[in-house]
């Protein structure tokens, strides 16, 4: 496995020589050292302890240092592996044992040990191990094999921490994440790129004064936006609206008004037609500008009298909807055709 050494530097040290089996005067020797790791060459720098007396070679006993330890390290960095302490601390954060993770991973018994312990993990069993770090892969893995953790309690518990490390996945957070990074302005944005404040104010704003329904609400947003596109080519909030039974719908709609929910700006009630929000915070009108802040009064002055099946029949009249195929987007471009 060793192929080459070269030698680098040199310091003279009182060590005992396991060759001559008396103190003797060593030097510390640092090499660049060539290790082959499945078939690829990797330098490492390596170090030990050379007799001045009978010049052999032999490992520093206070050192710790491990040359194919190192490689490995590399090798796996290069190869974008995990370490044993990834695995460790992963196993860790789920309380699970070496034994009952290698089993959940359909892996010999002793093979996490093993890698834990600094043995170059075959590379299906790194990808395996990837997969299964993902909570609901593990979940299901678990699942699939319960016997594998053969403590009832304890694979509740896991169960437990799984599922809320997925809910924590699906969260609004992580929506936010992914949404900001993959949304661009476009003719179904109304070439505006998402600005989640003035959706929270916006919704604030229409559900002020008196309770509405959850359906108005949708139609008074897509109303909002769709004037301020036909007036001044941008949309207000950015927001996609879908084409959906009721007509248009902004889009995770869902996720705002749970947001707002449990920040208590707005709260809920519920008769038999339907849900009803009401604000209870100020909407923050500072961010909108002149333009923006008369089309949202405009609109909500406009429907004031309007039931939400009478906006929402209103709604279906316009291109924008009946032009738009079920469940899909609605492009702003149809604003110019707007009834209002
Ligand atoms: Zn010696």
């Amino acid at each position: 496995m060793i192929v080459g050494r070269v030698q680098r530097g040199l310091e003279m040290v009182k060590n005992m020589c396991p060759y001559c089996n008396e103190i003797r005067d060593t030097k510390l020797v640092h090499e660049k050292e060539n290790i082959t790791v499945r078939g690829e060459l990797i330098a490492v720098d390596s170090c030990f302890l050379k007799c001045n007396t009978c010049n052999h070679s032999f490992d520093d006993p206070k050192s710790n240092f491990d040359v194919l330890d190192k490689a490995y390290r590399e090798y796996r960095k290069t190869h974008n592996m995990l370490q044993p302490e990834d695995i460790k601390n992963w196993r860790h954060s789920l309380k699970l044992t070496q034994i009952e993770l290698a089993r959940i991973l359909g892996f010999g018994d002793v093979t996490i040990n093993r890698y834990e312990s600094g043995k170059l993990q075959e590379s299906s069993h790194d990808k395996a191990m990837r997969l299964a770090m993902r909570p609901v892969n593990l979940l299901s893995l678990i699942k699939d094999n319960s016997s594998c953790i053969a403590d009832n309690e304890k694979r509740k518990e896991i169960i437990e921490i799984l599922r809320k490390e997925i809910d924590f996945e699906n969260s609004f957070e992580s929506f936010l994440d992914t949404k900001f990074n993959t949304y661009q302005p476009s003719e179904f944005s109304g070439y505006n790129t998402l600005h989640l404040e003035k959706v929270f104010a916006a919704i604030i704003f229409f559900c002020s004064g008196i309770p509405i329904f959850k359906t108005k609400l949708n139609k008074l947003m897509f109303y909002a936006d769709f004037k301020a596109f036909k007036e001044h080519a941008l949309s207000i909030t950015g927001l996609q609206y879908a084409r959906l039974p009721f007509g248009p719908v902004p889009d995770h709609y869902d996720y705002y008004i749970a947001t707002l929910l449990t920040e208590e700006k707005i709260s809920k009630e519920e008769d038999k037609i339907g849900e009803k929000f009401l604000a209870c915070d100020k909407p923050d009108l500072s961010l909108f500008n002149d333009d923006e802040l008369k089309i949202l009064i405009d609109i909500k002055k406009h429907f004031e009298k309007y039931s939400a099946s009478r906006i929402s029949d209103y709604s279906h009249q316009e291109r924008a909807y009946t032009e738009t195929q079920h469940s899909k987007f609605i492009s702003y471009h149809f604003a110019s055709e707007l009834t209002i």
